[in-house]
C-alpha cells in the first residue's frame, strides 16, 4: 500500500506557515509504508528532530483499483474515512525547503502517519462537510472542516490517479487546517470526526 498526502490544502494553514502560493494544482507528497502508526500505538519522538509537529487530517481509504479517475466518478473509490496525524519534523522541513531541496525525510519517517479507526461515510455524512478536531491533554488544539479544503477529496483523487494507480488499501492524507504545533513526551492525542473519537494515542 502507499500513502499519498496533500500539502497546503487549507488557506488558513498556508498563511500560518507563510506560504503565499496561488495553487492551481494540489501539492502532493508520499509517506512510506513504514510510516504507518495504527491501533493506538504510541508515537516515540525521534532523535533527529527537535520540532515534531502534529498535523490533523482527514484520511481517505481507497477501496477500488483505479487509474485516471474522472472527478465525477471519484466518490466510487472510497467509502471510509478517519482522522490521522501527519507528523512532520518541522525543523528539518524548513531547512530543506529553504535550500530548495526535497523534504521527504521530514514527512515519511517511521511512524509519522498515525491513523485512526475508519468510519463509513454513511455514518458521517457528506465528504465535503465533515468537521474534525484534535485534543491534546483534553484541550482542543486544532479543528477543521473539509468544506474549507482548497482541493476537494474527489478532485485530489482525480489528480493523483493521473500519476499513480490507486489500489485497495491506499491512504490519502488530505491536508491540515490551521493550528499545527509541537508534540511533547507524555502528550495524549485524541482525534475526532464530528463528536466521534476515532484516534487515541500517546507521545513517548
Ligand atoms: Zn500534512
Amino acid at each position: 500500500m502507499k500513502i499519498i498526502a496533500v500539502g497546503m490544502n487549507y488557506a488558513a494553514h498556508n498563511k500560518e506557515l507563510h506560504h503565499s502560493l496561488e495553487l492551481s494544482e494540489p501539492t502532493i507528497f508520499m509517506k512510506s509504508d513504514s510510516s504507518l502508526l495504527k491501533e493506538g500505538k504510541p508515537f516515540f519522538i525521534p532523535d533527529f528532530s527537535l520540532e515534531i509537529h502534529y498535523e490533523t487530517e482527514i484520511v481517505v481509504r481507497i477501496d477500488r483499483l483505479g487509474k485516471n479517475i474522472a472527478e465525477r466518478f471519484a466518490h466510487r473509490y472510497y467509502q471510509e474515512i478517519t482522522v490521522g496525524i501527519d507528523f512532520t519534523a518541522r525543523d528539518i522541513q524548513n531547512r530543506l525547503r529553504s535550500q530548495g531541496l526535497p523534504w521527504e525525510i521530514s514527512k515519511a519517517f517511521d511512524n509519522s502517519a498515525a491513523v485512526g479507526e475508519f468510519v463509513s461515510l454513511e455514518e458521517v455524512g457528506d465528504i465535503n462537510q465533515i468537521p474534525f478536531h484534535l485534543m491534546i491533554n483534553d484541550r482542543k488544539v486544532q479543528e477543521g472542516n473539509t468544506a474549507d479544503m482548497l482541493f476537494s477529496v474527489d478532485r485530489i483523487i482525480a489528480y493523483v490517479s493521473r500519476f499513480f494507480t490507486l489500489k485497495i488499501g491506499d491512504l490519502i492524507y488530505t491536508g491540515t487546517p490551521a493550528g499545527v504545533g509541537p508534540v511533547r513526551i507524555n502528550d495524549h492525542l485524541k482525534g475526532f470526526l464530528g463528536d466521534r473519537k476515532v484516534l487515541d494515542f500517546k507521545i513517548k
